[in-house]
């Protein structure tokens, strides 16, 4: 029998090809290879060896190997596998998700070492010119760093390469070779005592060496990271790997930063802003063992991790660990799987938890560590609920709400304004015709954005000037109708001249380093008004807001989306939680039009595992996760018809006793850049049965015929329905 091995391409086939393996050479699972496929060269992904190939097929030979060692070790491949199965894409996809950009397009696993940098010991920031600001900072910070700097550590801090090398260039700093991280006792031995509450909870986390998923429910403010810190401090062997994985905003300088200053150049991090090469060092630093400490965005689960002792997802409910197209996964689940696998604990850590978590700790599958204390003097803010129904409002604010607000601005302090949309006003709109102005690619309005008098679409490409009169009937009463931040921002600077106003928002922060310029002024302490988006809600510590408004939350209360509620939960608890974290007692405003709505009663009155127990029997009642597994097909072409039609032969090919089938149904927004776009729900109680069908299903429609340009797409656990 010839010797054969049987590859997987980066390519969205779930298919498997055998290529014979030419005497002399040998190949191991997880190595990559070359191979001729078609008339191309492609990438291949060694998965088994020694298979039998389909009778009377006369195989080709494979490649050369492009290095001697499995580039995907078999956990890793294990876990892709999995993910493969569980959430129904094609396997060479997955594995090759799990390869750096560099390793997928065939370029060598190897690096020249790493450029490290040091302050000369007698320069000096003031002999810096005014205008090198950014150099100034950079030199002054070189200086405090105990040793040689990765370069990669330097870009994390927010510093460029350009003004790395205007250091070198004026003979400011040395190029020297860094040296393998060290855990740096010094550091560790300087993290501060736990609180009485903070050490309960610490009690309740897993013991190191075995695979528990520990559910770590903290208010916000409660002290969760330096939980992680002090757990990292005392389990992770000197030798050993953790992962902590964080949503993507939350991976600021100021939390790497944190990290940083117990574990020195042991951490690592990961995210999607990282250049290829910044990939590739990363990845081969993990892969080659360094006893690092990554923290990363959802795909840093996927890294070749050799001997991994801790996983900690941090803000575990944040949407943003579901990848929303392509392969559907879900970091935080994969993290779970990740620790199974390895016999590593996981701790799950929130102030507001999701449901599914919440589930899972209430039926034992997770334990259960809860810390409901604010560290210090520090206690949670006062909740009120503020009726708008009858009250003037300038633009948006209502009276009492302007005078909290300066109130707190006269005694120093800052206050915090959330919005749940950027732009200025989300509708243009004519007061004498009705005319309102829409995408022509999206079932949407179009945003009006007034820094730049641009109209807007938040679901496509599509912008166009601001017209100055209706494009209907001419009228000069065509106006923005609702609220946005740089209205918000606009109003407040109106009101409050003499304080700053800033406002956060994915308009704001589009350029890197920006957010954390931003945030300085808040961070410095001055009065100040901060107004933004969702993006204030996560993680950040900010010591002197004593006054959070949530501006117009209603949207939430009323949606068809059955996760509305609880996102609009967390949403608000997370914001809240910037009150008040320190000394200075902290106040929540929450505008509302609907004081009577028992969720936002609740929000006020009760505990946030009490809410959650409430949301969990209503979905218990009807039947939704997660008391049932659930998953989307979804599908999108040039033509509703087509999309339903096609859904419409998937649900009688699917359907079978005990499995629920919704639809196809035409999606929210249900056209979108020219896409129409619809789908078909599954639910089953049991995940297994439902898994079979999902790839049955699947298998099926690979084969069978579709419309022209129709995509399809299964989404496993969905969060957007
Ligand atoms: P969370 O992650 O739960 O929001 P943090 O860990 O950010 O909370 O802690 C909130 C604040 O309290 C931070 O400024 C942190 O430095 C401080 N803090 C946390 N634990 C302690 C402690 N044991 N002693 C002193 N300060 C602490
Ligand atoms: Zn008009
Ligand atoms: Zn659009």
């Amino acid at each position: 029998m010839t010797d054969t091995a049987r590859i997987v391409l980066s390519r969205p086939l779930r298919q498997a090809f055998d290529y014979r393996i030419p005497d002399g050479q040998t190949v191991m699972p997880g190595q990559r290879v070359r191979v001729r496929f078609g008339r191309q060269q492609l990438v291949g992904l060694v998965i088994a060896t020694g298979v039998t190939p389909p009778e009377g097929l006369s195989l080709r030979p494979l490649g050369p190997p492009l290095e001697d060692w499995a580039a995907l070790p078999d956990d890793t491949r294990e876990l892709m596998s999995w993910a493969a199965r569980y959430y129904q894409h094609p396997l060479g996809e997955c594995l090759f998700m799990a390869l750096p950009p560099a390793l997928r397009r065939g370029q060598p696993a190897s690096l020249p070492t790493e450029t490290g940098w040091r302050a000369r010991p007698d320069a000096d920031p003031d002999t810096l010119p005014p205008q090198a600001r950014k150099q100034k900072m950079l030199l002054s910070w070189l200086k405090q760093q105990p040793d040689i700097t990765r370069e990669s550590t330097i870009r994390a801090e927010g510093f460029s390469l350009a003004q790395i090398r205007g250091l070198h260039q004026r003979g400011l700093i040395d190029t020297a070779t860094p040296k393998p991280p060290t855990p740096d006792q010094a550091y560790l031995d300087s993290l501060p005592q736990l609180t009485p509450a903070q050490q309960a909870a610490y009690r309740q986390l897993p013991s190191p060496g075995a695979f528990t998923t520990t559910l770590l429910y903290g208010i916000t403010g409660s002290g969760k990271t330096e939980l992680y810190l002090h757990y990292l401090q005392e389990h992770l062997g000197a030798d050993q790997q953790a992962l902590i994985l964080v949503p993507e905003i939350n991976l600021t300088p100021q939390t790497v930063r944190r990290f940083r200053r117990y574990f020195g150049e042991r951490i690592q991090v990961w995210h999607s802003a990282l250049n290829d090469t910044e990939r590739l060092r990363t990845w081969l630093s993990i892969r080659r063992g360094d006893p690092a400490i990554v923290i990363g965005t959802r795909s840093a689960v996927t890294l070749p991790f050799a001997d991994i002792g801790a996983i900690v997802v941090d803000e575990e409910h944040d949407s943003s660990f579901k990848q929303g197209e392509g392969f559907r996964y879900s970091g935080r689940d994969l993290a779970v799987v990740r620790g199974q696998m390895n016999d590593c604990p996981v701790i799950l850590g929130s102030a507001t938890p999701s449901t599914e978590s919440f589930h899972n700790a209430r039926t034992g599958k997770y334990r259960l560590a809860r810390l409901e204390e604010r560290v210090g003097d520090a206690r949670p803010p006062e909740m009120t609920l503020l009726d708008i129904r009858s009250r003037p409002l300038e633009g948006g604010l209502a009276r009492p709400t302007l005078q909290a607000i300066g109130e707190r601005i006269e005694r120093g302090e800052q206050v915090l304004v959330f919005v749940n949309r950027r732009g200025y006003a989300p509708v243009m709109m004519c007061f004498d015709c009705g005319h309102m102005m829409d995408c022509p690619h999206c079932d949407a309005r179009l945003t009006y954005h007034r820094r730049d008098r641009a109209l807007r679409c938040h679901h496509c490409d599509h912008q166009r000037a601001a017209p100055a009169t209706c494009p209907e009937c001419d009228s000069e009463a065509f106006q923005p109708v609702g609220q946005g931040t740089e209205r918000t921002e606009d109003i407040l600077e109106a009101q409050f001249p003499e304080t700053p106003v800033i406002r956060i928002d994915r308009d704001s922060t589009r350029r890197r380093g920006r957010i954390d310029q931003l945030l300085a002024t808040v961070n410095d302490g001055t009065p100040c008004i901060l107004v933004g988006t969702q993006m204030l809600a996560k993680g950040h510590d900010f010591p002197n807001v004593s006054l959070v408004v949530a501006v117009n939350a209603d949207g939430g209360l009323f949606s068809v989306d059955f996760r509305a509620p609880e996102t609009l939960i967390q949403t608000l608890l997370q914001v809240s939680g910037r009150a008040g974290r320190h000394r200075i007692p902290g106040r929540v405003l929450i505008q509302t039009c609907h004081s009577d709505h028992p969720l936002l009663q609740q929000l006020c009155e009760a505990d946030y595992p009490d809410i959650v127990d409430h949301l969990l029997s209503e979905r218990e009642a009807l039947g939704l996760p997660p008391f049932r597994a659930m998953a989307i097909l979804r599908a999108e072409s040039r033509d509703m018809a087509d999309s339903l039609a096609f859904l419409d032969g998937a649900r009688q090919m699917a359907a079978r006793d005990g499995l629920a089938i919704w639809g196809p149904l035409p999606a929210i927004i249900a056209r979108r850049a020219d896409r129409h776009r619809a789908q078909l729900v599954f639910v089953d109680e049991r995940r297994s049965r439902l898994q079979h069908t999902l790839a049955q299903l699947c298998g099926a429609l690979d084969q069978g015929d579709k419309p022209a340009g129709l995509r399809w797409q299964i989404d496993v656990d969905p969060i957007e329905t």
